[in-house]
């Protein structure tokens, strides 16, 4: 068993070259939920439904969110009469909201529905939410107030002055029991190279999930989602700057430097390596961490799992 923590970009696209060499059967996700958010009485949970729709094979993946060939028609009728439209949801991905509110509605914890979820639309592999509770990542401004993280960079596309980014509830996340089942089993666990501040950070600070990494960073690997000192897309630089942390591999390796044993930064930051060995303890391995095509995805899975004898073609 391979288990990722993911966000709902970085993640995803790196999760599609272990899917080309492995059966969905054997990989688990945990996945961010601090991107949840309620919309016009809808509950919708972004990351999670990427995961799900990769796992499916309905994901757009030239957008890397939604379901490809979804219509918009909802959205347009809900906009005429004037709800508020800045989120972007299709038609089907609306439909899955609203079985996702209606089973909320009904008592079902966050675990349950995306089992629920997952059978119906036929998904082998393991996705367990970061936490049973209801988590935000939040961004304080100086011109908009505290506003979520989906208005930040959705609805206002970062055009904001940030004071300071946190997530709200977290001290009293519930951990999903599964979570530990999949860290334990695994042979290999990789934090994806996610945005470690708004998305693979709500999952690390759960008390619950830090101690298991800790536990076993032995098997805990890292990768990089920035190359050089940017990162390849998102607001993830500046989220980073306003916690103070280098927008580079060397901040990405001071973020998880206690959780795992190796990171995995691009070829063009090789120079950079022996630094973050001495500073993070860390093994430091470079190779294109760009995923251009599904076949440079391919080759990373093939190298990474090769370098822990998990492959031998
Ligand atoms: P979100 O949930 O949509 O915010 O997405 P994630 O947090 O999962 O992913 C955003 C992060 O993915 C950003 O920090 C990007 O730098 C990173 N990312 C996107 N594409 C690539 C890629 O091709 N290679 C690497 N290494 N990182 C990537």
């Amino acid at each position: 068993m391979i288990t990722f923590l993911s966000g709902g970009t970085g993640t995803p696209k790196l999760i599609q070259g272990f899917r080309a060499i492995l059966n969905d059967k054997n990989l688990a996700v945990i996945v961010n939920t601090a991107d949840d958010i309620w919309l016009s009485g809808l509950y919708v949970s972004p990351d999670v439904d990427t995961v799900l729709y990769l796992f499916s094979n309905l994901l757009d993946e030239s957008k890397f969110w939604g379901i490809k060939n979804d219509t918009f028609n909802t959205l347009e009728f809900l906009q005429m009469l004037g709800f508020p439209s800045w989120f972007n949801l299709g038609d089907k991905d609306l439909a899955i909201s609203l079985f996702r509110t209606r089973m909320i509605q009904k008592g079902y914890s966050q675990e349950m529905i995306i089992k629920i979820l997952s059978e119906k639309l036929g998904v082998k592999a393991t996705i367990i939410p970061c936490t049973n509770s209801h988590i935000e990542s939040r961004i304080l401004t100086e011109d908009k107030g505290d506003i979520h993280f989906q208005e930040y960079w959705i609805k206002y596309k970062t055009d904001v002055k940030i004071k300071e980014v946190y997530i709200k509830d977290l001290e009293s996340a519930q951990t999903p029991g599964l979570i530990r089942k999949v860290i334990e089993e695994s042979e290999l666990i990789i934090i994806g190279p996610s945005n470690p501040i708004t998305s693979i950070g709500p999952i690390i600070q759960i008390k619950e999930i830090e101690i298991l990494l800790k536990k076993h960073k032995e098997k805990v690997i890292a990768i990089s989602p920035i190359i050089g000192n940017k990162p390849v897309s998102g607001p993830t630089g500046k989220l980073m700057a306003v916690k103070g942390i280098d927008t580079t591999p060397l901040g990405i390796a001071e973020i998880y430097k206690e959780l795992c044993s190796c990171l995995i930064i691009d070829r063009s930051d090789l120079t950079m390596a022996k630094q973050i060995e001495n500073e993070s303890g860390l093994k430091v391995i470079a190779e294109d961490i760009l995923f251009k095509n599904p076949a440079s995805v391919t080759k990373l899975a093939q190298i990474i799992l090769k370098n822990r004898g998990l492959y031998d073609k």
